[in-house]
């Protein structure tokens, strides 16, 4: 089953917690056991799973991003989104949790987060549910 979600960023660089809308998929669904594939069908933004209690945490990382990835460098491509290219590619395009229950079998502590990274833009999310 594949469903696509819309994603509505609002800043250059952000982080958005995407779980619930993961979540509300396969509870909408029959599904109950298997694996769940997040896939980002983009090049400037990406998606990867970590804490969501501190917000600071994402703010780290997005501001250690900014600073080893500066939007300035000499790049050669000439459309000058380089750096959000480079940070896109460095989280990933997907990430897969197993699904028990009917539940993302996430830690406590744990969320999906869409990570944009040449916003603000809409987006699109494929949650892929693989078993049954
Ligand atoms: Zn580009």
């Amino acid at each position: 089953m594949l469903q696509i979600l819309k994603v509505k960023t609002n800043s250059r660089s952000e982080f958005i917690d995407i779980t619930k809308q993961v979540q509300d998929v396969i509870s909408s669904s029959e599904f109950k056991k298997g694996i769940c594939q997040v896939y980002i069908t983009h090049t400037t933004a990406g998606v990867t799973i970590n804490e969501n209690a501190d917000p600071n945490v994402k703010l780290d990382i997005i501001r250690t991003l900014e600073k080893t990835i500066p939007w300035q460098n000499n790049y050669s491509h000439l459309e000058g989104n380089s750096a959000a290219h480079i940070k896109a590619s460095i989280m990933g395009f997907s990430v897969t949790i197993p699904i028990e229950n009917a539940k993302l079998l996430l830690g406590t502590w744990q969320c999906i987060y869409f990570c944009e990274f040449d916003g603000p833009r809409s987006r699109n999310v494929i949650v892929n549910l693989i078993g049954n």
